[in-house]
């Protein structure tokens, strides 16, 4: 650690930009650690606002409340990326700003981030750019079947196309309103996989060990940790990776690196294609909360407040079920909305061996919403899975 910084200590306030449930499981660990925080969100029920010394609710571009929050805080991060890149930047006018505007801008931009993997050497998804119909019309075949993305503003899976054809192309960039996309080739997938690296103000890079991940409807269900679960060549490739992404953005701050693993045969190139980043913390880094020496809150608080970068220890092998608002509907009631929601059985969740409970204060459980996750942790891989199994049962989440 550089001498030459000095350390935001205890006592000192920390702000964030967005108030969901990464900004309030951020502010659970700053205040843990002796600071207060500070929250800028413009809804006044925000999950992180709520829990917050200070909440502040205006747009995120209203000079009214980012003057109010810097007048408050020593520090800023962001808890998700489509924070105006902007209002990151008038921030770092007057106080440290991590991750930079510049980072944020990249990971914002679909086609911007893959132009950076490239620049880093990292295999990506074989795609076309799409921002006008001249470049739609020039797209090569060997791009179908494909994944039209929208190239900002996506997530869990929305804003995204599966085309086949390029008639059914065609219709789906329409469809999208013509905006600026990325096509993908669809990929055959083995598996997904992903990485949380560190990068301190004065270059120091940590990492959590690598996270295998399954998606359900383009949505995080279920993360698995343990030694093994991923081929140790494929980790150790998978961090190189995701710590030159995080190098050559010059990055302050947590950063997740998703990947997919592919099936071998056919034409595939590399087993290990990157697909995204996200440049705060992540769904699949939910677990460090219980079953490592430091969380990826943490290392967001640390980064900030430039304290030292410890390499995390993972103590307990670990799995994450993801509860999204479907829970609250059990199938008996049938599919009908208005149906009313039902609280599920965590007393019978919690009765079994290292369960661990994380819910986000959501008023509202809708289908598809994050309303917070269990950490099941054990001493083996398979009693964590085991218990991980019998907690989805109970909870009527699929096996997995
Ligand atoms: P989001 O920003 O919504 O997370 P992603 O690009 O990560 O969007 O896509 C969501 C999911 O869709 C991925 O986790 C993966 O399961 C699937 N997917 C995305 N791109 C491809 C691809 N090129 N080939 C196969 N599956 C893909
Ligand atoms: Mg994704």
């Amino acid at each position: 650690m550089s001498k030459t910084l000095k350390p935001l200590l205890p006592g000192s306030t920390l702000g964030v930009l967005g108030g969901g449930q990464l900004g309030r499981m951020w502010a659970h660990t700053a205040q843990r650690m002796g600071y207060n925080t500070a929250v800028l969100d413009p809804d006044a029920q925000s999950p992180a606002g709520l829990v917050s010394h200070h909440h502040i609710h205006t747009d995120y571009l209203d000079p009214a409340g980012l003057k109010q929050l810097a007048a408050v805080c020593q520090a800023v991060t962001t808890e998700f990326e489509n924070v105006p890149a902007d209002a990151l930047a008038q921030l770092a006018a007057t106080l440290p700003v991590s991750p930079a505007a510049s980072a944020v801008a990249v990971a914002q931009d679909r086609a911007r981030e893959k132009a950076h993997f490239v620049k880093c050497g990292v295999p990506v998804a074989p795609h076309a750019v799409i921002d006008t119909a001249e470049q739609l019309a020039a797209v090569s075949d060997t791009l179908l079947p494909g994944i039209l993305k929208t190239s900002r503003m996506g997530y869990d899976g929305k804003g995204q196309l599966r085309v086949s054809t390029r008639d059914e192309l065609q219709a789906g960039w329409a469809k999208l309103r013509s905006v600026p996309c990325v096509l993908e080739k669809m990929l055959p997938l083995a598996s997904e996989c992903s990485v949380i690296v560190a990068r301190g103000r004065d270059g120091a890079m940590v990492n959590l060990p690598v996270q295998r991940n399954l998606h359900r409807d383009g949505i995080l269900a279920v993360t698995e940790v343990f030694a093994g679960n991923v081929p140790e060549a494929l980790a150790q490739q998978a961090i190189t990776a995701a710590k030159a992404v995080a190098q050559e953005l010059n990055y302050v701050g947590v950063l997740c690196v998703e990947f997919f693993v592919l099936v071998e045969g056919g034409d595939v190139v590399s087993k290990l294609v990157v697909n995204e980043i996200a440049p705060r913390p992540h769904n699949s880094g939910h677990y460090s909360q219980d079953a490592c020496d430091v969380s990826q809150f943490e290392l967001q608080v640390r980064t900030m407040a430039d304290l030292p970068l410890t390499q995390p220890r993972q103590h307990s092998p670990a799995v994450m079920l993801n509860l999204l608002g479907d829970l609250w509907f059990p199938k008996q009631l049938g599919s009908d909305p208005n149906s009313s929601q039902v609280e599920p059985a965590w007393h019978d969740v919690l009765a079994l061996p290292g369960t661990h409970l994380h819910l986000y204060g959501k008023r509202e459980a809708r289908v598809g919403r994050k309303m917070g996750h269990l950490n099941i942790t054990a001493a083996t891989p398979e009693a964590a899975r085991h218990t991980a199994l019998q907690a989805a049962a109970i909870l009527g989440i699929a096996a997995f």
